[in-house]
């Protein structure tokens, strides 16, 4: 079977899902394939028990994509970003630093939202949406481009053809594969731990990063379960040390928590599954080829230090959507890919360069450079207006 399409959405992860719903509210015809089906309850086998927080940016994002207004009545919101330094002797707070959303304007820095429910609710608004079909069971099997569309093969045979093929099909994309586009990784030999804990003292909206060695140990805010308090955690550490953590019995596995969280929220009671992510860096040498742009991990991966990931990637969509809306008829052209490579490739480079060095500089394990590292911290935060240029750099104003 042969069919036409304006887009083609390969990949129906948050981020391909994401970018059906806000093409299709734009009004262009997209088919989004997926192999895998999405999995949409947090008790599910294979449920993303990942938190993503939305920074400021990302909400109009989700709004123009008819996204927010059912996404924002599961929103924890994050008023102040907490950074603590627990480097010394022994695995105490040494430095605790604040920084508080207020001081930059009246919105918080972002609201955070299981993955699971992301999908779920994403999933329900593309079938709103006639001009959007999402097929999960389908994967894209073969790309061959020429100057007008891109000749997709799927594995259920048909094949379609695209004058836009968005490749966000993960780190590991196919399509930017068959593009031949190359990229450049670096591994950290880390790993990230991510699961949910409910606990006594509560987190009034402050986002807490833990710093000692083997990477951050971060909780994130998440509304309240049974009546509890409850955070979500992302614990970084070497791959060894995650796989001995992921493997241990729930109550030693809870004092090892209490322990590194330096006892900030109380005991902690382990409420989900645990589940291990492999931490790399990385970036594709180019955002597009012939036909086709690549959105999301496809583009560029890094560590989920001060929650950039799919942060970046709602920028890469709405640069996209803004070019697809201001020249309708130009869709996917040479002269769209390469606006949005020059838009997007530098800023992304910058964000994955400086992630890289904030990570470094908190699996740091040597004593006086763990010292330097809190210094650091001091000095940076003492200076208002350095201050308040990083928490809007972290928010990707400018
Ligand atoms: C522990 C952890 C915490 C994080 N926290 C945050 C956070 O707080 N904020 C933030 O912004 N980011 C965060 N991130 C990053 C964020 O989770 C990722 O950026 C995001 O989930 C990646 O989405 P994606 O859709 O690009 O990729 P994926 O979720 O990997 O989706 C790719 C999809 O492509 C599909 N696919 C594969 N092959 C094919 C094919 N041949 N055809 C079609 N489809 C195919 C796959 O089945 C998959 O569904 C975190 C990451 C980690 C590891």
């Amino acid at each position: 079977m042969r069919e036409t399409t304006d887009i083609l959405i390969s990949g129906g992860g948050v981020a391909g899902l994401t970018a059906a719903a806000a093409f299709g509210a734009a009004g262009f015809r997209v088919i989004c394939v997926d192999p895998a089906p999405p999995v949409t309850g947090a008790e599910e086998d294979g449920a993303d028990l990942r938190t993503t927080a939305f920074l400021q940016p990302a909400r109009a994002v989700l709004e123009a994509a008819g996204l927010w207004e059912r996404l924002a009545p599961h929103a924890a919101a994050l008023k102040v970003m907490r950074i603590v330094d627990a480097g010394g002797e022994a695995p105490e707070p040494r430095i605790v630093k604040d920084f508080d959303a207020a001081e930059i304007g009246e919105e918080p820095f972002g609201w955070n939202f299981p993955n699971w429910l992301l999908r779920r609710e994403t999933v329900a608004r593309i079938a709103e949406l006639p001009n959007v079909s999402f097929r999960p069971g389908v994967a894209t099997a073969g790309v061959l481009t020429r100057t007008d569309a891109a000749l997709v093969t799927l594995s259920d045979g048909t094949t379609v053809s695209a004058r836009l093929l968005v490749a966000a099909d993960g780190r590991a994309s196919p399509v930017r594969e068959a593009a031949g586009i190359g990229v450049k990784t670096t591994r950290y030999g880390q790993k990230a731990l991510a699961f949910a804990v409910t606990h006594p003292i509560p987190h009034d909206n402050v986002s807490t990063e833990i710093h000692r060695t083997g990477g951050p140990f971060t909780l994130v805010p998440l509304p309240d379960r049974d009546g509890r308090p409850c955070s979500a955690i992302v614990w970084m550490e070497t791959g060894p040390e995650v796989l001995r953590l992921a493997a241990l019995p729930v109550a030693e596995f809870e004092a090892e928590m209490l322990a590194r969280s330096a006892g900030l929220f109380g005991p902690l009671t382990l409420v989900t599954r645990r589940s291990v992510w492999p931490i790399i860096s990385q970036i594709a040498d180019r955002f597009e080829a012939e036909r086709i742009a690549l959105l999301a991990e496809a583009a560029h991966v890094v560590p989920p230090i001060g929650a950039q990931g799919l942060n970046m990637s709602l920028a890469d969509l709405a640069c996209l959507v803004d070019l697809a809306k201001a020249a309708p008829d130009r869709l996917g052209e040479r002269a769209m890919l390469l606006a949005y490579h020059r838009r997007r490739w530098p800023e992304v480079k910058a964000r994955v360069t400086g992630i890289d060095l904030l990570n470094r500089t908190s699996m740091l394990g040597a004593r006086p450079l763990r010292d330097l590292r809190a210094g650091a911290l001091n000095a940076l935060y003492s200076l208002a207006p350095v201050r308040r240029t990083l928490m809007k750099a972290g928010l990707g104003m400018r």
